[in-house]
């Protein structure tokens, strides 16, 4: 049997994954080794009972008494803390899910590499911070790296049998998010509540954040070139309002191969699960007679300061991703807590990159993981500073 580990179990992803998994048989057919989540552990214990899992793993030291009590008498293990979820990514798996949020999903899914199996990845903050150092750990250990945001499995799915020597730009569409018909004067009040709405995917609230402001996009942009290893000038982003093409591929003998389908993760995920077969997937088919029409537009760099800010990161490389997607990262909570506003977001991680950048080398660093925290932790602090000064943001 296949043995599987799920870290985010908890979360929109990690909750499509069980989903599928439990339609393909579930304990039956899986021997599922390890469950991660963090407050959820109501969800966590659950989804470990149904599944038979040998351990479940909140990162949150605090929760263990609840998930120990919530797994009582099921011969499950329970653990807690960032040490204990990294500690889960150790026992040997098959196919690992990586569907932590943020930056702390990069050392679950570099130990789960070592075993060499598949690593499905939905967490895209690891390549940004962290590519180069992903990528050569998946070599080194004869492991697969299967990308699950859906634009990038929609690429990957064009490219099967294809040259990537004949691939001549890449093109990946965005909603426009919650805001993309606002008038621009308004988006400076965008609560955070507002924010979090999507317009055609259900998905975390980081990431629907992310999808208004476009950092989703940016981060997306950095991960095409990080997995795929294009010149940032083959990527291009459309606004696509439909959110039925994910992606596109144009090659040099002019011919576009895109990608299409409901705007509904499991197909990716599925994807990943059963590659390289297709399974039948419980998603919705296009019914296009009914869609009509699908529309697409150049982004509007003054509405989405964060594609420009990719670009720069993308220019210089090194750990400037890591730099970015912390300082986004920072940046996102005090949007949260409704200490900054909407667009002061770009603005802090503007200058957070700026002021980085001057005091340190990123370009010519190593991308190993102590330097890539270290920058992770300098463009944290940084953030803070300025988000402290910024009363006028
Ligand atoms: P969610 O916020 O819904 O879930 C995140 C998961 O990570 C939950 O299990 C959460 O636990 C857990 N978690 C939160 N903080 C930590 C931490 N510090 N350490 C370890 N685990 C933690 O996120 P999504 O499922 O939306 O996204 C997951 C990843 O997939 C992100 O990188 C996102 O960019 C990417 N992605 C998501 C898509 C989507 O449709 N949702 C599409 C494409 C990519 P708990 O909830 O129990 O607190
Ligand atoms: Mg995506």
């Amino acid at each position: 049997m296949r043995r599987i580990s799920i870290f985010g179990a908890t979360g929109s992803i990690g909750v499509n994954t069980v989903d599928l998994i439990t339609r393909q048989g579930g304990s039956d057919a899986y021997d599922v080794v390890a469950l991660t989540g963090g407050r959820n552990v109501a969800r966590l214990a659950q989804q470990a009972r149904d599944l038979r899992a040998d351990m479940a793993v909140t990162c949150f030291p605090e929760c263990y008494t609840a998930l120990k009590e919530a797994l009582a008498g099921s011969g499950i293990a329970a653990a807690a803390g960032p040490d204990a979820v990294a500690e889960a990514a150790d026992r040997p798996a098959d196919w690992t899910m990586s569907a932590i949020v943020g930056a702390a999903g990069l050392v679950p899914g570099l130990r789960a590499l070592r075993h060499g199996g598949t690593l499905a990845l939905a967490n895209k903050e690891s390549l940004v911070t962290a590519g180069p150092l992903l990528m050569q750990t998946a070599r080194d250990h004869g492991a697969r790296i299967l990308p699950v945001d859906s634009e990038h499995s929609a690429i990957f799915q064009t490219l099967v049998g294809e040259d990537p020597a004949a691939v001549e730009r890449i093109i990946i569409t965005a909603s426009g998010g919650a805001f993309r018909d606002w008038p621009l004067d308004r988006l400076a009040t965008a609560t955070p509540a507002q924010a979090a709405t999507h317009p055609n995917w259900d998905m975390g609230q980081r990431i629907t954040i992310d999808s208004a402001s476009m950092f989703n996009k940016a981060l997306e942009v950095i991960e095409v070139q990080e997995y795929f290893g294009v010149d940032p000038t083959q990527i291009q982003v459309l606004v696509h309002p439909e959110s039925l093409v994910h992606a596109m591929v144009g090659f040099r003998d002019g011919a576009i191969m895109a990608h299409l389908g409901a705007a509904d993760m499991r197909h990716a995920i599925g994807y990943a699960l059963n590659w390289p077969d297709r399974a039948n997937l419980p998603v919705e088919r296009l019914d296009f007679a009914r869609i009509g029409q699908l529309n697409f537009r150049d982004p509007d760099p003054a509405r989405y300061p964060a594609l420009v800010l990719a670009r720069q990161v993308m220019a210089t490389r090194g750990l400037a991703g890591a730099v970015f997607n912390a300082a986004k990262e920072a940046a996102l909570d005090a949007f949260i807590d409704g200490r900054i506003g909407f667009l002061a977001m770009a603005e802090v991680v503007g200058a957070v990159l700026d002021r980085v950048s001057h005091e340190t080398s990123l370009t010519n660093a190593v991308i190993s993981l102590d330097n890539v925290m270290q920058a992770d932790q300098l463009a944290r602090d940084c953030a803070a500073q300025i988000i402290k000064k910024s009363k006028q943001y």
